[in-house]
């Protein structure tokens, strides 16, 4: 089951000097293309699924889909929530399966900034789930959704950088030094003394947003200037669309498939160029020696209700069903009644988390804590509880 822990795939690209593309994925065909390229250069991969495409195709289908992929892959692969805009949404994301979330306060000024970040942080930490924080601004120029990113570059002040991470305890941190979302304008000047600054203050691992248009030279020198996560998706879509602009033409009665015939071999061998330039085609291995294997823990509660009346218990069972579902980390929420007649223990809850951390967190958690004195316990007197950790 090759879903790893991103922060122990993030540290072993830092500590050995290459960079994991986080490519945005807006289709089937680029998840295919994704994992078959990662698959095929042995590169450990970000399946990343930002908010701002959520327009173009349903979150909760294509987070399935992404976690059969890295779950059947035979890389190491993480699932990653690109440009979370509130809070509300990291939850969401972590509940449907990202095993990272990107905070994007960066439009809220410094102090607005450290507070929404430190609150889902605090959140994502106790779910097991590492975050990525975004000081500056990375605007948005021209190309795909460029207009997704409105207003002017902000570049990552290095004081503010060392005080961010210290108040907030993101596990990595997208810096902006002059790259762009979208295609360049023209040659981009990337301020590499600022990152090489950055880089010894902080020591956790850098991302850079709009990977799109740099040259080679410079993804090396990102890449010795701590950068370990590169966001990669305009270069995609424009592939894509290339190849589909040109099967238009070459058939013009062409239907759907006719048109998007070929994509996914266009976007695999720009993926498997990346991969290669940025140093971690070949790292699959190591990565999968030195990350966690993501694995959820089965909550598993059998229980008899002593007598009590079909109703208070249909009711008790509805309302968990509803409110536990909502709790940071809780996967998927499943009530069941024996199907043996005299079983030993009637009724089962089988709650799955995300992380063995939820375990924690989840005791805790208000929302239970309330629905578990007020409901739970009073009708369910004789009960069984044991977390089960998956193998
Ligand atoms: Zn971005």
């Amino acid at each position: 089951m090759p879903l790893v822990n991103i922060r122990d795939m993030l540290n072993h690209a830092y500590q050995n000097g290459y960079a994991i593309g986080a490519f945005d994925l807006v289709s089937l065909d680029f998840l295919e293309a994704i994992i078959s390229a990662a698959e095929a250069g042995s590169a450990p991969v970000i399946l990343s699924l930002a908010e701002s495409h959520f327009e173009y195709y349903n979150f909760e289908l294509a987070m399935a889909a992404s976690e059969v992929a890295a779950r059947r892959a035979t890389v190491p692969v993480a699932i990653h929530l690109d440009h979370g805009a509130s809070f509300e949404s990291a939850v969401h994301a972590i509940n449907l399966g990202c095993n990272g979330v990107m905070v994007d306060a960066s439009q809220e000024d410094f102090d607005g900034n450290v507070s929404v970040t430190q609150r889902i942080v605090k959140m994502a930490h106790a779910c097991g789930v590492p975050v990525e924080g975004e000081l500056g601004y990375v605007a948005g120029v021209e190309g795909e959704d460029a207009e997704k990113h409105p207003g002017e570059v902000v570049y990552t002040s290095v004081e503010e950088a060392q005080a961010y991470l210290q108040q907030t305890g993101v596990d990595f941190l997208a810096v902006s030094i002059g790259t762009v979302h979208g295609r360049m304008k023209g040659e981009p000047a990337l301020d590499f003394e600022r990152l090489q600054e950055i880089n010894e203050r902080l020591r956790i691992p850098l991302v850079i947003h709009g990977g799109t248009g740099l040259s080679d030279e410079q993804f090396r020198k990102l890449i010795a200037n701590g950068v370990s996560k590169i966001n990669y998706y305009t270069a995609l879509a424009d592939t894509a669309g290339a190849r589909m602009r040109s099967n238009a033409v070459a058939d013009t009665r062409c239907g759907y498939t006719g048109i998007v015939r070929g994509i996914q071999d266009a976007m695999r061998e720009e993926i498997a160029r990346c991969m290669k330039v940025w140093g971690s085609a070949g790292k699959a291995d190591a990565v999968l020696d030195a990350a966690e294997a993501w694995r959820p823990v089965q909550h598993v509660i059998i229980y008899n209700t002593n007598g009590k009346d079909d109703n208070e218990v249909a009711a008790m069972i509805n309302e968990g069903k509803q409110v536990l579902s909502e709790i940071p980390g809780v996967r998927r929420v499943i009530s069941g009644t024996a199907v043996q007649s005299g079983a030993k223990y009637q009724f089962t809850w089988l709650i799955e988390f995300v992380h063995e951390k939820v375990i924690d967190s989840y005791r805790d958690n208000p929302v239970h804590v309330d629905f578990a004195d007020r409901l739970f316990r009073p009708v369910a007197g004789d009960r069984i509880s044991i977390d089960y950790l998956e193998i």
